[in-house]
């Protein structure tokens, strides 16, 4: 069974990914393995947005392990982008087997709520299921209860479940 590896980038910390890894092995049914962290320099972001760019995070991450043959997940606390769309929650390559999230529009205190570790876990954990489930190749799925409903917005994100509907879950048994 090929492992995914867990690479927390910046300010994420290695206690957090360890709480999150047995949640998606449950239901991605790989081995997860943390692996050291990544920094990404500042002067990567674009200067005027304050975000990194998808490709160059993803760019960043795959330097980390070139031979790598499994798949690769990052998690980041900064803001993300890329073209086309002012921001984004997460992202993935099916062909690179990559996928990232960010928790930076995760956080309730970027909409001025106060902070709630529990909501953030959860948020984080369904924005993680989502980003993967590209990396194996499923698609946005209409159902806004199902993981792979596109998040326009928290909300969204907050009216999901942290796990597949049936159909996306057959394709990803299909898939894998
Ligand atoms: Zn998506
Ligand atoms: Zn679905």
């Amino acid at each position: 069974m090929e492992k995914i590896g867990l690479l927390p980038i910046n300010a994420i910390g290695a206690q957090f990914c360890e709480r999150l890894a047995p949640c998606l092995e449950e239901r991605f049914l790989h081995k997860f393995a943390l692996e050291k962290p990544l920094t990404l320099s500042p002067s990567l972001a674009n200067a005027a947005r304050h975000q990194y760019f998808l490709t160059t995070v993803f760019n960043k991450m795959s330097g980390t392990s070139p031979n790598r043959d499994g798949f690769l997940l990052g998690l980041m606390s900064d803001d993300l982008y890329k073209t086309s769309h002012s921001f984004i929650f997460g992202d993935a390559s099916d062909t690179d087997r990559i996928a990232v999230v960010s928790t930076f529009r995760l956080r309730p205190e970027f909409y001025n709520e106060k902070p709630d570790d529990a909501a953030l876990f959860n948020r984080v954990l369904k924005e993680c299921v989502h980003a993967l489930g590209h990396a194996f190749g499923l698609k946005h799925c209409y159902n806004a209860r199902c993981a792979m409903y596109y998040s326009h917005s928290v909300y969204d994100t907050d009216g999901k479940q942290n796990y597949f509907c049936d159909t996306c879950d057959k394709r990803l048994r299909a898939n894998r």
